[in-house]
């Protein structure tokens, strides 16, 4: 029924004292000054999934027991004694949780907010080690086990399917994923949920709510993931954006004590989240997926208590009045002292009439690892030739037949990596073209044949390949701070000495000082990373621009 492992107790895998540790009288008591003692009776329940506000809760006598509960049984995960503790990854983000916890027994615990447990986490190096552990590798488990509050009927052939695949993996959101394709009493569940077989994708939302090839933001609203957030409190800073440079200034913001709110359209990762292998960024000597750096980067912004809004659109910057506010979709906007702009680039879209057609159905703008299991042992071609697609063909060599890629110039030297042109070169299953452009793309729910014409010859050749990965570069994502911040003419915020006198005066800046290195025409609005113009587009630079951003925040909320 779902492709996730068998299900099995999560403390029978090897690791069950750093998932469920226990923690020693010491370290209890250093919790206790944080929390207050609570009696539960036997066969009290603590919490179901779903709930608000959820306590973190230390066993001091007696024994909790977590449980999956589900349409079709629950399931025991396991069983906690004095000393462990509840709680998963939801615990920093304020999200639901997914398990039922009750006592066996008459029970005492210790029980703290969400609030206090982050004072721990950001004052007690030692518990912070513990917790932060427990907490990630407990949410690692439910992925790997497909145990969790979101169930996915689908198709690997639809791009509907592909797209939430991605974003619930991107948020590292566990979710239990049914095949159409391969399981024959999907039916069944569809009818239980009185879901016609043109509905999907589907998305069951805690068991109860049927979301019908439901949008980014209707997931994350189903499932609560911006609940915890409130919109009317003045920020230190808003972040625009949680790609590298979003999520470091967050990391760094929050680090320092500022009250930083970060939002996303999308997931965390920004593009470095859709890259399969990043081995150029320092301290990875064998490279790190991008989802992989932006998870961590994302847990780690959340110890630190910023607070992230998943499938958030910044719609338009308010910069006339005293004070910033960021408009978020068609609802409020959000005050602010100071702004950080970290909305990076899109990627470009050839000029291929019916493209749409085929979005996340034979035509991909990243090479992840989703995207690698839908063209394994068939042959693909990667459009582009700088990095971003040198990197995609050497991943999808790995379970491709055959990479073909495509590109317009004669060869690879001016546009990408010498490293990575050596191993494309000694890939057999890279085949390079060049002076090629892609014409056409042919097939009905799936992509099924392409046409490619040869510039300096002009034949024109037609092959039976399903899977084509657009990597062409990107354009910035600025429309939203259109008539508020100077643009360069490609549209990338300009920052400190890259504004010209004329851009100051045409913006009114109001002060006797010259903007800072990283600060636009607008007084304590910054821009990092790749929508900045005359930036690195590397993920090292925009970490960099991000944590630099913070210390100039800092200046500008104290003048
Ligand atoms: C496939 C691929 C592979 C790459 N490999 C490497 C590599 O190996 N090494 C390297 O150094 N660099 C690599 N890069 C480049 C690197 O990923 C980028 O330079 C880096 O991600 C830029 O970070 P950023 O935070 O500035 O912007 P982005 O990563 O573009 O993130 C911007 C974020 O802002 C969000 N956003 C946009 N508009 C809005 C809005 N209005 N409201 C709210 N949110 C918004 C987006 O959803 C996105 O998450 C690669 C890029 C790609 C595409």
């Amino acid at each position: 029924m779902s492709d996730a492992p068998p299900l099995a107790p999560l403390n029978s895998e090897s690791r069950p004292d750093q998932i469920f540790p226990t923690l020693n009288s010491e370290q209890i008591a250093r919790i206790s000054a944080h929390g207050t003692k609570r009696q539960i009776e036997p066969g009290e329940v603590v919490y179901e999934p779903g709930t608000e506000e959820v306590p973190f809760v230390v066993v001091i006598a007696g024994q909790l027991q977590m449980i999956r509960p589900s349409g079709t049984g629950d399931t025991a995960i396991t069983m906690l004694g004095p000393g462990q503790f509840s709680g998963e990854a939801n615990m920093l983000a304020g999200h639901r949780p997914m398990v039922r916890v009750l006592a066996t027994q008459a029970t005492e615990v210790l029980q703290l907010t969400r609030a206090q447990l982050l004072a721990i986490v950001q004052t007690d190096a030692e518990l912070s080690e513990i917790l932060m552990r427990a907490f990630i590798l407990r949410r690692a488990e439910l992925i790997a086990r497909g145990f969790g509050d979101a169930v996915l009927v689908g198709s690997l052939h639809s791009s509907g399917a592909v797209r939430i695949k991605e974003f619930l993996t991107r948020n590292g959101h566990p979710y239990a994923y049914v095949d159409l394709d391969r399981d024959p009493g999907v039916q069944e569940l569809l009818d239980g949920f009185g879901v016609a077989v043109e509905d999907v994708p589907v998305v069951i939302c805690r068991a109860d709510i049927v979301l019908r090839n439901p949008t980014n933001q209707q997931i994350a609203e189903c499932l609560g993931l911006n609940d915890a957030i409130d919109q009317t409190r003045v920020r230190d800073v808003i972040v625009v954006g949680a790609g590298p440079a979003g999520l470091a200034a967050a990391v760094y913001g929050a680090s320092e004590g500022l009250d930083v709110l970060v939002l996303d359209s999308h997931a965390p990762g920004g593009q470095a989240g859709s890259s399969s292998r990043i081995e150029n960024y320092l301290g990875f000597p064998t490279g790190i997926s991008g989802q992989e750096l932006a998870s961590r980067a994302y847990v780690q912004a959340q110890k630190f208590g910023a607070e992230i809004m998943i499938a958030k659109t910044a719609m338009q910057l308010t910069c006339g009045g005293q004070r910033y506010a960021v408009r978020i979709d068609n609802g409020p906007s959000v005050p602010a002292r100071t702004v950080i702009v970290a909305t990076g680039a899109e990627y470009r879209q050839p000029k291929l009439a019916n493209l749409a057609q085929f979005e996340g159905a034979g035509a991909y703008h990243g090479a992840t690892f989703v995207e690698s299991q839908l063209c394994s042992r068939e042959e693909v071609i990667v459009v582009g030739g700088g990095n971003a697609a040198g990197q995609a063909a050497v991943f999808l060599a790995r379970t491709a037949s055959r990479v073909h890629m495509f590109i317009r110039s004669e060869g690879l030297a001016a546009t990408m990596s010498r490293y990575l042109i050596r191993r494309i070169e000694e890939s057999p299953a890279i085949v390079l073209h060049s002076h090629v452009d892609l014409v056409a793309l042919e097939g009905d729910a799936h992509l099924e044949r392409v046409q490619w014409r040869n510039n300096i010859t002009g034949v024109v050749e037609a092959r039976d390949i399903r899977h084509v990965f657009f990597m062409i570069g990107a354009a910035p994502n600025t429309r939203w701070l259109e008539g508020c911040v100077a643009l360069d003419s490609k549209g990338f915020v300009k920052t400190g000495t890259d504004l010209s006198q004329a851009d100051l005066v045409a913006a009114h800046w109001p002060l006797t000082r010259a903007p800072f290195v990283l600060e636009t025409s607008l007084p304590g609005v910054f821009a990092v990373g790749d929508v900045r113009s005359s930036s690195m587009k590397r993920v090292a630079s925009a970490v960099g621009e991000g944590a630099s951003a913070v210390a100039l925040v800092h200046q500008v909320l104290r003048q």
